[in-house]
């Protein structure tokens, strides 16, 4: 089995697009949310999101960016860009957008997983130290493994003998499309994070998502790739859309 999981695109369709142009064959696609919001190419982003089969939880920004939620939590940029977003997305990415379940995502053929954009216990929470996941790793009656967003930093946490352990993938920099995979140890309960596509903040601005590929009822193992993209252009989108100078700095930092 092979699961594609993908998350936090945020209206970046030059990442989304070369991700879409290098990901592994795949048996299922799942979507932790967060496919609009900071960026400017929200219709263009839906749009390709919709064509694709697959389930997907919802993220904060796609409920701040299509009305569901007041801007009260967001930061100033934040909330300029889903404001921005509001106006120009069409009536049916919208509807879409108001019509995205809320996680955890349990799927009934895979045995074990779930999906969420923040964490099981709230969609909103952000898993990103050690304290914060085991609190979620040992609430009973959730999946061994579950993949979230929100963060968008790729890797994530595992509970092993009541020990929390961080994992991220280090990849060499530059401007190649590269993937590292780490095997899941037995016995073992994780929280893995694909990292975002649209928007990383782990120092490298190369767009990220994960493929988790098992065998049976083996733990299985997780590749994280990082893909370069054309930031130049999603950032004249940003910058002729009249959003914040900082939206577009920040893709090439990686912050
Ligand atoms: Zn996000």
């Amino acid at each position: 089995m092979r699961l594609l999981v993908f998350s936090d695109i945020h209206s970046n369709l030059e990442a989304m697009e070369a991700c879409l142009a290098v990901i592994p064959a795949h048996d299922l696609l799942v979507n932790l949310g967060d496919v609009v919001g900071y960026n400017a190419s929200p219709n263009e982003v839906c749009e390709r999101v919709r064509a694709m089969s697959g389930n997907i939880v919802r993220g904060n920004h796609d409920r701040a960016c299509s009305g569901l939620t007041d801007l009260g939590e967001f930061n100033l940029v934040a909330a300029m860009s889903a404001r921005w977003t509001q106006t120009v997305l069409n009536p049916e990415n919208l509807d879409w957008l108001r019509a995205l379940p809320q996680g955890p995502l349990v799927h009934q053929e895979l045995n074990g997983i779930e999906f969420v954009h923040g964490s099981p216990r709230d969609e909103d929470e952000y898993v990103l130290n050690p304290s914060t996941a085991a609190a979620n790793l040992r609430m009973p009656g959730h999946a061994e493994k579950i993949f979230f967003g929100h963060t968008h930093l790729q890797g994530g946490f595992s509970l092993e003998n009541g020990r929390v352990r961080n994992f991220a993938p280090v990849f060499p920099t530059g401007d190649d499309v590269v993937e590292v995979t780490m095997p899941l140890a037995r016995g073992e309960r994780h929280l893995i994070n694909p990292g975002s596509i649209g928007q990383p903040r782990d120092g490298d601005w190369r767009a990220a998502f994960a493929l988790y590929e098992r065998d049976g009822d083996e733990p299985g193992a997780v590749t994280f790739y990082r893909v370069p993209y054309d930031v130049d252009q999603t950032q004249r989108r940003i910058l002729a859309a009249g959003l914040p100078d900082r939206l577009a700095a920040r893709l090439r930092a990686g912050r």
